[in-house]
């Protein structure tokens, strides 16, 4: 299956899930969406509700400060892939729940391998606690971590900074500075690509010589 294909199944999948209770408040999923060549996967919470009407992620007032966001960085939203760690509403836009973060985060994984970006941006600290526990957001957001073959970085919810004046020019700094952080994980990235090749480039390892003497 190409990456676009494994796309198409779990959005269907996501189309029809039960595995949480979130199933019973969902008009329509939001299984995510973008190209699946994506460098970039911005990584949010959950749809609310404007996103439950139309079946896409970041379409409403958060959505469009992101898109300025992102225009901002010189990016189209047509470059990058959104999605979010709970695929279908939580009722009155509650945060998701420990059982149904977890029951949901299979997809999410699937969507992550299939793209393999170079940059995961997480938006929101439910996103962020699934790549960087116990960090704090006021500590780390803009900062650009490698966490296993990719780098991640943590801003603020694009909707929290919509709602805390002081937030906004901080998250607009943030992504500011993207362009700059792109090329550093793709220059990374091209030194030491994997972590699993890094590990298989290295000399295999000597039988035990020893061993063999008896
Ligand atoms: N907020 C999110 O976290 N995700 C969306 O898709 C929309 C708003
Ligand atoms: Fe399934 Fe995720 Fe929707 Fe829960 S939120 S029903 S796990 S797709």
């Amino acid at each position: 299956m190409t990456a676009e294909e494994t796309l198409a199944q779990i959005a269907a999948e996501v189309a029809v899930c039960q595995n949480c209770v979130l199933h019973h408040s969902r008009k329509h999923a939001v299984p995510g969406e973008g190209p699946a060549t994506a460098e970039i996967m911005l990584i949010g919470e959950g749809p609310g509700f404007h996103e439950n009407e139309q079946g896409r992620p970041f379409v409403g007032a958060a959505g469009n400060f992101l898109n300025e966001l992102l225009a901002q960085a010189g990016l189209k939203r047509t470059d990058v892939w959104i999605g979010n760690v709970v695929k279908c509403r939580p009722p009155e836009n509650r945060d998701p729940q420990p059982d149904e973060l977890a029951a949901c985060n299979a997809y999410l994984e699937r969507q992550i391998a299939a793209i393999n970006p170079k940059v995961i941006i997480t938006l929101g600290r439910y996103s962020m606690g699934k790549f960087m526990p116990g960090v704090k957001i006021s500590q780390v957001h803009g900062q650009m971590r490698r966490v296993g073959d990719r780098f991640v970085i943590a801003m603020f919810h694009p909707a929290a900074a919509l709602h805390q004046a002081a937030l906004k020019p901080a998250i607009m700094a943030d992504f500011s500075k993207l362009p700059q952080l792109l090329e550093q994980a793709r220059a990374a990235l091209a030194k030491s690509p994997t972590t699993s090749n890094a590990k298989a480039k290295e000399p295999p390892e000597e039988e035990p010589k020893q061993l063999k003497l008896f």
